[in-house]
């Protein structure tokens, strides 16, 4: 194990990678694909590490954004600097350019994912060591196309998953009650968890967000825009379920703004928005130090990213509502992974082999990419 060894590769991959169905959320639809960019480090010693960066436009940002950021301003201030020095690179990457998060989630994966290949540990080692060997897994009902979903959720049932979250206000109010009728009715083996997605509309949100509470989901999730901290902590006080903050709050800074505001009773962490795992970590245990819940959420991502997140959970005990890592499974055509993401009987297994535990296939990273660079 030489943790002093000098990173010497740094190559690129925009991928599109096709997906089952349309999804609709509150701002903005996905269909035919979604688009990721992957990175690989490579050691002088000639061990690779993988990371994923996952933007939705409508959301943290775009996929040539993240390309941009690692080839172009990250990429000089990793080559050549030696593993040991993770750190310090983490923080120079956060400076050099401003957001793109999933950047800089991508760069602290692979970094994570190498040290822990080059060091024979497991990733969640190299972040806390680990509080639990399983994640139970939520699955989005998101179809425009309800009777659809409705073949999904008994495929999610026959699997084992017992948690789902219902995306809600993309189409209409009634839309929305009809199918948390029917789940109610013919699903009652699953908690019922909604999200928004910030789309309602300020004048509609008291009397919908009121209205569906009567459900009693686990919780109601970001009924509206982002920047409406206001709103969002009237909605808090007139439901009796819990209410969870997610585009409001990408990193630390503003979990902190979160808390002192009132705005939520927890919070979907992702490394997309935070900008890492170890940062993720740090949104978490704000939330947690105010009293406040938090859960494993996520992009439309593949499975570098799943298993990053997965990692990130395992050592943080602070996230306690179970993960959202489906897409892999449930929504891409095909993951990109050598073998499939780990999900038995409704939970993710956190895996224990060195770094993230599985790599990409190098076939289908040649496959589905659009772009690519591969200088070192
Ligand atoms: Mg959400």
């Amino acid at each position: 194990m030489d943790l002093n060894q000098k990173i010497t590769g740094f190559d690129l991959w925009h991928l599109k990678l096709p997906v089952v169905s349309a999804r609709d959320h509150g701002i903005g639809r996905v269909s035919g694909s979604c688009e990721i960019v992957v990175l690989r480090l490579t050691s002088e010693g000639g061990s690779e590490g993988y990371g994923e960066a996952s933007p939705w436009s409508v959301f943290t940002g775009t996929p040539e954004a993240s390309y941009a950021a690692l080839d172009r301003y990250i990429r000089p201030l990793v080559v050549g600097r030696s593993l040991a020095d993770r750190a310090a690179i983490l923080s120079d990457a956060a400076k050099i350019v401003a957001h793109c998060t999933e950047a800089k989630a991508a760069l602290e994966t692979a970094l994570l994912d190498l040290t822990g290949r080059v060091a024979g540990v497991p990733v969640w080692s190299l972040i806390g060591g680990k509080c639990r060997d399983t994640i139970p897994l939520s699955c989005s009902i998101a179809n425009p196309d309800f009777d659809a979903d409705i073949d999904l959720l008994a495929r999610l049932r026959e699997d084992g998953v017992r948690l789902i979250k219902l995306k809600t206000g993309f189409k209409d109010h009634a839309f929305d009650v009809m199918r948390l009728e029917r789940i109610a009715r013919d699903f009652p083996e699953f908690r019922v968890r909604v999200d928004y997605n910030q789309g309602l509309e300020i004048e509609q949100a008291v009397a919908q967000v009121l209205d569906v509470a009567q459900f009693k989901p686990d919780f109601i999730e970001q009924p509206v825009r982002y920047h409406h901290f206001d709103m969002m902590a009237q909605l808090r006080k007139l439901i009796d379920v819990p209410l969870l903050a997610d585009e409001s709050v990408f990193g630390p800074e503003d979990m902190v703004r979160a808390a002192r505001e009132g705005i939520c009773d927890g919070v979907s962490v992702k490394i997309m928005k935070s900008g890492g795992l170890t940062r993720g970590q740090s949104v978490a245990r704000i939330a947690a130090a105010n009293g406040l819940t938090a859960y494993g959420g996520d992009m439309f991502e593949a499975g570098i990213a799943h298993l990053a997140g997965t990692h990130m959970i395992a050592a943080t005990p602070e996230i306690t509502l179970g993960c959202e890592f489906y897409q892999a499974s449930y929504f891409l055509e095909e993951d990109i992974l050598e073998t499939p993401f780990p999900v038995r009987a409704g939970h993710v297994v956190v895996p224990d082999t060195p770094g993230l535990g599985i790599k990409p296939d190098p076939d289908k990273l040649s496959h589905y990419a659009v772009r690519k660079s591969e200088a070192g």
